[in-house]
């Protein structure tokens, strides 16, 4: 970023400079530290109309990195010019200001640091910090945002800030500054949090977990059972050697596996659900452990499902730019050449390709629509009813579509006893049981008498339980009286 971009507000629809009603807004604001950190938050201060101080070892040296408006001099002096201080600097740096330690009683230190691993130290930086200077307050906060996202605005990167504190003004005057920046500022509660808040930046995908090992092994899965059935049976059988199916047909075989029976996967657990609360006739039992994991990694699995039905959707594209493929075509026209045949149209074979290709780009463009809806930003702007639209019934449209596509491609090779390799049946039979089952499921459920008994229990009724009610009589009145709930 150039000296004269520095001075651009970063947050042109949120720029607080000229609200008077805003406290926190053009008061002075300390940065201690001239590093990346330091120097894309001494920006965002600016541009959010405070104004900053920044106290650096050599203010000399880094004063043309910062923009104009910001005052750089030395810690000290930068120090007494301000009550609250951002302290941009490493933890194991922390001992070495502690020569401010006068100037500094009293004031309000933001520690925003992160370490290099979970669990580094025994108690968090915060908590060191605030034993090196124990007359000032130490506030945890903004360590899980990155310089990046200072420097490109809240729109750009994640919004939340992450605040702990023991004391409550000063968790409010960080909470303000937070939010006249852009961000939304989250109260963690108190320091005993900042542990917690430090390991937050350091968790790698840990929503993701579950759903990764949960495609990875059904790849496996899909991918060994494909293997014995295209590479190992006509070896042993005939001993033809199709290892060359491994790296594009095999995989091709295996994607479009996985991303049906994952698609399946998001809508199981809404099933299983719903037959809990049916079984026990209330929604206020919690489901189990395992079922509520489920239903809260829903997002990931779809998202999952949507990898990989893009990636098969490459791959059968580039199947005709086979070398295998172009000898094998050379081949077959040779063959009918030879043999004279002259009609090779075979009119149900037409059809077949036609719908299963077709079905299957639909399917394709629903779970597009349900991958880039499930994006915050995008969420976020839906309402409830336009967002449960979406993801669950045009999810569910598309869990049918899939199953279209899939019966179209198999057609009737589960009656063709040549299909059975070593007994096993063609693959997309075994595919079919976790979708055809949710379908079935849902069906069920919209039955009207059984569909209405889950509306009821979402919206509160319980078996068994003696409600008051209020019926309307003959004579347009009301009368009122208690009566079993289930009858
Ligand atoms: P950096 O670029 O290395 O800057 C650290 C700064 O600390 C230096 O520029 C230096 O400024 C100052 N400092 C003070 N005493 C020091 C000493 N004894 N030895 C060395 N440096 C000293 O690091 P950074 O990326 O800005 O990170 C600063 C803090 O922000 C860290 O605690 C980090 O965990 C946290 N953080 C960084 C990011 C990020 O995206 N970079 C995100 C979240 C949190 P002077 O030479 O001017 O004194």
């Amino acid at each position: 970023m150039s000296r004269g971009d520095m001075a651009k507000p970063l947050l042109g629809h949120r720029n607080t400079e000229s609200d008077p009603n805003t406290p926190a807004a053009g008061r002075t604001i300390g940065v201690l530290g001239s590093g990346d950190f330091a120097r894309s938050l001494a920006i965002r201060l600016v541009c959010s109309g405070f104004k900053v101080v920044v106290g650096s070892r050599n203010p000399k040296r880094k004063a043309s990195l910062f923009p104009s408006a910001a005052e750089v001099t030395f810690q000290a002096e930068a120090v007494k010019k301000t009550d609250v201080i951002f302290v941009a600097v490493f933890r194991e740096h922390y001992s070495t200001l502690c020569d401010l330690a006068d100037v500094l009683a009293g004031k309000i230190l933001v520690d925003v640091s992160n370490n290099t691993e979970i669990n580094h130290h025994k108690e968090s930086n915060a908590e060191y910090l605030a034993s090196l200077f124990p007359a000032c307050t130490v506030v945890k906060g903004f360590n899980v945002v990155s310089a990046w996202t200072l420097q490109s605005g809240a729109r750009d990167g994640n919004k939340q800030v992450l605040i702990c504190s023991n004391n409550q003004e000063a968790k409010r005057t960080v909470a303000e500054i937070a939010q006249v920046m852009g961000f939304t500022p989250v109260d963690m509660g108190c320091m005993s949090s900042a542990c917690e808040i430090e390991n937050i930046p350091l968790r790698l995908l840990p929503a993701w977990k579950i759903p990764i090992f949960l495609s990875l092994g059904l790849f496996l899965c899909f991918f060994t059972y494909n293997l014995i059935r295209q590479v190992i049976h006509p070896y042993i059988r005939e001993q033809k050697n199709k290892l060359y199916k491994i790296p594009i047909e095999v995989v091709n075989t295996t994607l479009p596996c996985v991303a049906y029976v994952m698609l399946s996967l998001v809508y199981l657990p809404g099933v299983l659900a719903a037959c809990l609360q049916l079984y026990y006739g209330t929604k206020y039992k919690r489901f189990p452990d395992w079922l509520d994991q489920w239903l809260q990694h829903r997002k990931q699995i779809g998202l999952l499902s949507f990898f990989s039905a893009a990636l098969h959707a490459v791959y059968s594209l580039c199947l005709p730019m086979r070398r295998s493929h172009r000898y094998q075509l050379i081949e077959m026209a040779v063959k009918q050449a030879v043999e004279k045949k002259m009609n090779i149209w075979v009119e149900e074979e037409v059809w077949r390709m036609e719908i299963y290709i077709s079905v299957g780009i639909i399917a394709l463009g629903l779970l597009s629509l349900l991958a880039i809806t499930s994006l915050p930003s995008i969420a976020n702007s839906l309402n409830w009813r336009e967002f449960s639209f979406i993801q669950s019934t045009l999810g569910f449209i598309a869990l049918v579509i899939s199953t279209l596509h899939t019966l179209t491609y198999g057609w009737s090779r589960a009656f063709d006893e040549n299909q059975y390799k070593f007994y096993l049946p063609p693959t997309y039979t075994l595919t079919l049981l976790v979708p055809c089952t949710v379908i079935l499921a849902k069906v069920f459920f919209n039955l009207p008498c059984i569909r209405q008994r889950l509306v009821r229990i979402r919206r509160g009724w319980e078996k068994g339980r003696y409600v008051k009610f209020v019926l309307p009589s003959t004579t347009g009145e009301y009368s009122s009286g208690e009566t079993s709930s289930n009858v």
